[in-house]
Parts: structure tokens; C-alpha cells; sequence
């Protein structure tokens, strides 16, 4: 049953409006680090569907030369293109953020220091 807005706890239309905020932020600016979609040129046959609307939320696919290519900028990593090619050829490729890069890098320094 729809509440009365008139009745309705204040504190619960001040969450209500900040959550629908923050979804709007992460909608714009959130990208799963270290993720991101490739194309496997053998599969890919150019089809266009993955131009259109609705396949990439973020357009971040475009048609070159006959093959699909992913911006890497663009590409927000969320996988739902992984889902929707019709041949498969679209996949995911997965690299460790930068910062936890260094961090492996400076951790296996300091090992072999050791060693
Ligand atoms: S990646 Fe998939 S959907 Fe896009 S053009 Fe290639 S085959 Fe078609
Ligand atoms: S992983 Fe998401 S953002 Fe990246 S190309 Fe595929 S649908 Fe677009």
C-alpha cells in the first residue's frame, strides 16, 4: 500500500532521496577496477549488435574495419556485453589495479631482500 507523502517519516524521504543520489553517482562514475572487456577477433563477426542501444550501457563499443573494438577508457568493466554477444566474443580481461601492483611488486622486493 503507497504511503500518504503527506505522512510519510522525513528521515525515511531524506534516505530514500540520498540513496537514489549515490545511484546516480555510481551510474555515472563507477568502474570496476582492473576490468575490462576484449574482443576475440576470431569470433567476432561484425554483426553490429553490440553497437546498439542497450548492449553497452556506457557506449563504450564501436565497429572498425568490420570487428568490434572496446574503448578501454570507456569500458566500465560491468560484463553485461560478456553476456550478450550472440557468438561469444566478447570477454573480460582482468588486471590488477595499479596500486595493488606496487604492492606486489614492493612485497616480493623486500622477499627476495631476505632470501
Ligand atoms: S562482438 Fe559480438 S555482437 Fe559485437 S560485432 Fe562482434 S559478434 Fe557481433
Ligand atoms: S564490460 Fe560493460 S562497459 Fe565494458 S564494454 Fe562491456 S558492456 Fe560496455
Amino acid at each position: 500500500m503507497a504511503i500518504d507523502p503527506r505522512y510519510e517519516n522525513p528521515v525515511s524521504v531524506l534516505g530514500r532521496s540520498a540513496l537514489r543520489r549515490s545511484w546516480n553517482i555510481a551510474g555515472k562514475y563507477v568502474k570496476v577496477p582492473g576490468v575490462r572487456a576484449l574482443v576475440r577477433q576470431e569470433r567476432c563477426t561484425g554483426c553490429g549488435a553490440c553497437v546498439r542501444k542497450g548492449f553497452c550501457r556506457f557506449g563504450a563499443i564501436r565497429i572498425e574495419e568490420g570487428r568490434a573494438v572496446v574503448d578501454e577508457q570507456g569500458c566500465r568493466g560491468c560484463t553485461r556485453c560478456t553476456h550478450l554477444c550472440p557468438k561469444d566474443a566478447l570477454t573480460l580481461e582482468v588486471r590488477a589495479p595499479g596500486a595493488v601492483r606496487d604492492t606486489l611488486r614492493a612485497l616480493d622486493k623486500e622477499i627476495s631482500r631476505h632470501l
